[in-house]
């Protein structure tokens, strides 16, 4: 009897619902009052018939690891066919600019000079901007991340008690020693000297049998032993990059996409600059975490790929 009722009971909640759980059958999923659906309103196909400019993210979104998706350069063409400028923004610091420019070239995507931003850029642009006397820097980074604030006017400090910084900076590091992240901490404990980290990130992706420890997590391996974390963390889900390309490329907020794998940088940063915020599950998300993401955090559309978004761009311009 108390089955049967129990039946019962999931049968009528079930009639009741009226929505079926999503799928990857359903998508592309549109955000429609906090709910998603498979069906495109007018409003959302006019958000899509307004973007000028994409931003996409790189790893999970146009590659993964060092694999080029197929469908990646047909997309970019199609962009450039509808009018629409795209550009590349990663919150890896640990490449210049002319690195990641280089490595896009190679795997044949089309990339100019003015297409591509990191967090390094941004991080300049910032310390500049906020710190304008700031000329000595500790850089917990890369040898090509110190040269890229080397050839912007900073001096980087040694590894040494006398070398005092004005401004400490903590980044995804694969080069790091011991001695440096003791440095660093060193320097972060002293709360009159500004701290800032290149971006939020607690691991990097990647293909290999490993897990690369991202500045995120460096950053709370320093705050568990001084106490303290960055005063400002540059990079997605910060809006100040995406904000500074719009500018450069002259587009509003509701003239822009951002495009990326991950709910809690890319998309996060696309809704905080007030963009239209793009997931794909080419990546980290899965569809089931994408759906069980607080409403704040919600992307404004899911795709399978770049590819399916490509094809909605081009359907609302036809
Ligand atoms: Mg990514």
């Amino acid at each position: 009897m108390l089955l049967c009722l129990s039946s019962l009971f999931t049968l009528f909640s079930c009639s009741n619902k009226n929505v079926a759980p999503k799928t990857a059958e359903d998508l592309p999923l549109f955000l429609q009052n906090g709910e998603y659906t498979s069906v495109m309103s007018d409003e959302m196909r006019n958000t899509l018939r307004n973007i000028r400019h994409v931003s996409l993210d790189m790893d999970g979104t146009i590659y993964l690891g060092g694999t080029l998706f197929p469908y990646t350069v047909p997309f970019l063409e199609n962009l450039g066919t509808m009018g629409i400028n795209y550009c590349f923004l990663t919150n890896n610091p640990t490449k210049s600019l002319d690195d990641y420019i280089a490595k896009l070239r190679k795997l044949g995507v089309p990339c100019g000079d003015g297409q591509m931003y990191s967090t390094t850029a941004a991080t300049i642009d910032y310390i500049k901007a906020h710190y304008p006397k700031a000329k000595r820097l500790f850089l917990l980074g890369t040898p090509s991340m110190i040269s890229q604030f080397e050839a912007a006017g900073f001096i980087s400090c040694a590894d040494d008690p006398n070398d005092r910084p004005d401004v400490v900076v903590a980044a995804f590091d694969p080069t790091l020693t011991y001695s440096r992240l003791c440095r660093c901490t060193w320097w972060a404990s002293h709360k009159e000297i500004p701290y800032v980290a290149t971006n939020p990130d607690w691991v990097c992706p990647t293909d290999e049998p490993t897990i690369l420890v991202d500045c995120g997590s460096l950053c709370a391996c320093i705050a568990a032993a001084c106490g303290r974390k960055p005063d400002t963390i540059i990079g997605k889900p910060s809006p100040d990059i995406l904000l500074g390309i719009m500018e450069k490329n002259g587009v509003t907020p509701a003239q822009a996409a951002m495009v990326g794998d991950r709910l809690y940088t890319d998309v996060k940063s696309g809704l905080n600059a007030g963009a239209c915020g793009v997931l794909v599950l080419t990546g980290e998300t899965t569809l089931e975490t994408a759906l069980a993401s607080v409403p704040e955090d919600r992307a404004t559309i899911i795709c399978r790929d770049i590819a399916q978004f490509g094809a909605l761009l081009e359907e609302v311009r036809k």
